[in-house]
């Protein structure tokens, strides 16, 4: 049932070393989609999903943290865990089944989430006894691949590098725009921690203020860059996997059980500054640690996981890095975040990140072995 359907070329971008083809469609209502492959390629285009209507986001403060709470009660609605056959992300070759990327197939795609917590023209707030904002902003869902069943530990590091390159492309977009200040990628990963999606993805989120958390963050790398000459300083035993572009390993200071962090060697603020070489070597660092993370326990594991770049004005000091937070302590145990740590931020973690890396490095040798 092609009827409906319209052809659409990719465009090939030779950028700053980046070596990328992306076909930028327009699904209306303020909808963009992005198509990203290494060659050029053209899709077969449908109509997809329609937009989702709703109540326009907002932000209230906290009037004790000064922290802003989004509200958005389109989020309410969205997808729950729908069957393979009815799944949202992957691609549409029926015209009778919508999908949100709505193409025969596709590699890698960075689309407008349905579902946004924030927009780009947010109407105004209401009028509170307490300061409020619009919530302004942009939600993008951001789909690895075409297969249902893949995930970041099996899509490749080929997969991953252009991952990073479309990344690249978007925060540099939205970057630009004066209204944000940071950007988020970030995954969710597993129906433990609450994904409503099983289809392999990611999201992130470009927010118009700097959460106090990132803020601190930024400010701690000002006076000295404690991720500078990381491979002589972190014990052998801490490593998961090291190579010319950078290091994963299990951070001394880890605050979840097997967190594992990847940062590459030589200090860039965000993924711009990353060269072809580095792209491929962080690309083939983060397959690895997801790989380790799910031969833990010969399941997938679940985590959130963070892609840490400069927000505006800390550019000259940050250190990017990438975080994995895996939400299991044991094979029939999740780590909840409960009183203390939701109350105080203080972490509480039953298992030492020594024992976590020799875990991690023992399954995967299991694994390897067989
Ligand atoms: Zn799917």
């Amino acid at each position: 049932m092609e009827n409906n359907s319209t052809t659409v070329s990719s465009v090939s971008r030779q950028l700053a070393d980046r070596n990328i083809d992306i076909a930028e469609i327009d699904r209306g209502e303020g909808r963009m989609m992005q198509l990203f492959s290494r060659a050029a390629r053209s899709y077969e285009l449908h109509e997809g999903l329609p937009p989702v209507g709703g109540a326009s986001a907002h932000m209230r403060q906290h009037p004790l943290t000064g922290e802003w709470i989004s509200y958005s009660g389109a989020r309410q609605n969205r997808t729950m865990l729908p069957n393979v056959s009815e799944c949202p992300l992957c691609p549409m070759t029926d015209d009778e089944q919508l999908t949100d990327v709505p193409v025969d197939a596709y590699e890698l795609a960075i689309f407008t989430n349905r579902f946004s917590a924030l927009s780009p023209d947010a109407a105004g707030p209401p009028q509170l006894d307490l300061p409020t904002r619009p919530g302004i902003g942009v939600c993008d869902v951001i789909s690895y691949s075409s297969d249902h069943h893949a995930s970041l530990s099996t899509i490749g590091a080929d997969r991953i590098e252009l991952l990073i390159d479309a990344l690249d492309i978007r925060l540099e977009t939205l970057l630009a725009n004066p209204d944000i200040q940071w950007v988020l990628p970030f995954e969710n990963r597993g129906r433990e921690i609450g994904v409503t999606l099983d289809h392999p993805h990611g999201q992130l989120y470009a927010l118009p203020h700097l959460p106090e958390k990132i803020r601190t963050t930024a400010e701690g790398f000002i006076k000295t860059d404690p991720l500078e000459g990381l491979t002589t300083r972190i014990p052998d035993q801490l490593k998961l996997d090291e190579n010319d572009a950078g290091l994963a390993f299990v951070p001394p200071w880890a605050k979840y059980p097997f967190e594992t962090w990847i940062v590459p060697h030589d200090r860039t603020s965000g993924l711009a500054g990353l060269s072809r070489s580095e792209r491929a070597g962080m690309a083939a660092l983060i397959e690895t640690a997801a790989q380790k993370l799910d031969a833990v326990f010969e399941a997938p594991m679940p985590y959130t996981f963070g892609w840490q770049t400069a927000p505006k004005g800390f550019e000259d000091t940050f250190h990017m890095h990438c975080v994995f937070q895996p939400m299991k302590r044991a094979s029939d145990k999740m780590k909840y975040l409960a009183s203390v740590e939701q109350f105080t931020g203080f972490y509480l973690v039953d298992l030492p990140p020594e024992d976590a890396a020799a875990q991690l490095n023992a399954a995967f040798e299991e694994g390897s072995n067989q």
